[in-house]
């Protein structure tokens, strides 16, 4: 009987769970794993009176490397989804190596200690998980993970040469509260406090936040918005793997509300991550800040409002000289998606292509052993499922790239 294991019980998780029960036929029995039980059993009850569907809780510490493949071998699922955090990346990889388990994430990892996110030491597990016939997908949620695919798809079916990639991600979303961050908060401000920095042939570095423009996004109720730049994940290994590629930048839009109390934290350093000693213990002033900010999860019913998310894309046409530019995105509505399960749509356009990564492998589509981010593998099976699975996707032609 098929098996499967997620691992995290947050905003995401609870997303992922939901969409996978869904689809139970495809994803048999279902485990949520995480370090707070009652987390999970809050979960499990929610999709049980949504779908019926019986979900097995247990609690881990995913860092535990020996708790986790003793876990692996008595369940013994197809594959293990890790929606937890990304310093539980490489814990999980070797879990799953040992216990002899398919693996996906969402976000690459990054050391507790340094705020650096990089593919290395994810990609140096290569030769390992292709020796034991197992595959690991990296980055399988919306950015990284449907922005890859798209630019796959776009090289597969419209371009023989991908040249420039702009990658937009808009939050229109209101949750009516002063602040707050729509995934955890710690790795969402590391993310988005570091320099930021894009491939033109070479990498290129600005200060945090410091280039914008405006952008007009396709969908009245989002319309224009000031876009900024910044490092996102997937340009690491983008970079690397379209052909002809010039350049590419990543951009996200922030209300200057959340811009102007991001200085404020920051200039007070409460976005560092470099120990105090407060009252004579140490503490991470980040961390604290994120036990007093807001759980992402507790946004679903407050937020209203949409998103769109997607990749700006000019290359020369197949079998063709001519230039043109693509813009291929999805809109998301975060109220419908509390409806359907419960969570804003920051978490559903995250867990949504979690599972669907999953089900290309449980089914076969992408089974190949080693370790793969989204543009290396069929982007039809994918694209052909986010419309299947609640993340439709549109495409625009425009006249030329619509960024300086
Ligand atoms: P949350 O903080 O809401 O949830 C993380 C969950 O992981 C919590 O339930 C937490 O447990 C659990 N966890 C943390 N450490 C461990 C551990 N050692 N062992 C077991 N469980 C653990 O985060 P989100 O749901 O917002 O984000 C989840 C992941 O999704 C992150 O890696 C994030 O970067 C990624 N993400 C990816 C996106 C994409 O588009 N690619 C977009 C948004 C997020 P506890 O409840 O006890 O704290």
């Amino acid at each position: 009987m098929r098996k499967t294991l997620i691992v995290g019980a947050g905003g995401v998780g609870n997303v992922v769970v939901h969409k996978c029960a869904q689809d139970a036929e495809t994803f048999g029995e279902i485990w949520l794993a995480s370090r707070t039980l009652s987390r999970c059993d809050a979960i499990a009850a929610d999709v049980k009176a949504n779908t019926g569907v019986e979900i097995r809780t247990v609690e881990l510490d995913a860092d535990d490397v020996a708790a986790t493949v003793k876990l692996l071998r008595e369940i013994q699922p197809g594959i293990l989804l890790n929606i937890a955090l990304p310093y539980q990346d490489l814990s999980l990889m070797d879990a799953c190596l040992e216990a002899g388990v398919h693996y996906l994430d969402t976000a690459n990892y990054e050391p507790p200690d340094t705020p650096k996110f990089e593919y290395k030491w994810q990609w140096a597990y290569r030769e390992r998980f292709e020796k034991a016939g197992l595959m690991a997908i990296l980055g399988s949620g919306f950015d990284p993970g449907t922005t890859n695919v798209f630019c796959a798809h776009a090289l597969k079916h419209w371009f023989d040469e991908v040249h420039y990639v702009d990658i937009l991600d808009a939050n229109a979303g209101d949750h009516g509260l002063p602040f707050a961050t729509n995934f955890n908060p710690e790795i969402n401000l590391r993310e988005i406090t570091q320099r930021g920095r894009y491939w033109e042939g070479e990498w290129k570095e600005t200060e945090p936040l410091a280039v914008s423009h405006d952008f007009d996004f396709p969908d009245p109720d989002i319309g224009t918005r000031r876009i900024y730049l910044l490092f996102h994940e997937e340009l690491e290994s983008l970079a690397q793997n379209l052909p002809g590629l010039k350049r590419i930048r990543f951009w996200m839009t922030f209300s200057e509300k959340y811009i102007a109390h991001l200085r404020v934290l920051e200039n007070v350093g409460m976005t560092s991550i470099e120990p105090v000693d407060f009252e004579g213990r140490p503490i991470i002033p980040l961390q604290f800040l994120k036990k007093i900010l807001p759980d992402p999860a507790s946004l679903g019913p407050l937020t209203k409002g949409k998103t769109c998310i997607g990749c700006m894309i000019q290359g020369r046409l197949k079998n063709s000289e001519r230039i043109a530019t693509k813009f291929v995105y999805n809109i998301c509505d975060h109220q419908a998606c509390y409806r359907e399960v419960k969570s804003q749509a920051i978490s559903y356009t995250a867990g949504v292509p979690a599972m669907i990564g999953a089900r290309q492998v449980i089914l076969g589509k992408w089974l190949r052993p080693g370790v793969w981010n989204l543009e290396q593998l069929d982007p039809d099976p994918f694209m052909d499922d986010l419309n299947a699975w609640g993340l439709p996707w549109h495409v625009l032609e425009v006249d030329q790239s619509l960024l300086p």
